[in-house]
């Protein structure tokens, strides 16, 4: 019978779905090529600033919600 060839485990870019090759030494690759780093970096920071702005959103609508209103209505 033919020898089993063992493949490397083959991993997907993180933002592109290509085949990602890894190698043996060194830390896994989560993406492809350099462009898709800076891509998924950027996808980061656009994300991160809309939680950031959401939460921003959140504080500044808190103190407007008037709670009380429940109260008064079952009292
Ligand atoms: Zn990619």
């Amino acid at each position: 019978m033919g020898a089993l060839k063992i493949e490397p485990i083959s991993q997907r870019c993180a933002v592109c779905q290509a085949p990602v090759a890894i190698s043996p030494v060194g830390r896994p690759r989560l993406y492809c090529s350099n462009r898709c780093r800076q891509k998924a970096a950027r996808i980061r920071q656009i994300l991160v600033g809309a939680l950031t702005r959401l939460e921003l959103l959140n504080m500044q609508l808190a103190p407007a919600i008037d709670w009380s209103d429940e109260d008064h209505r079952v009292a």
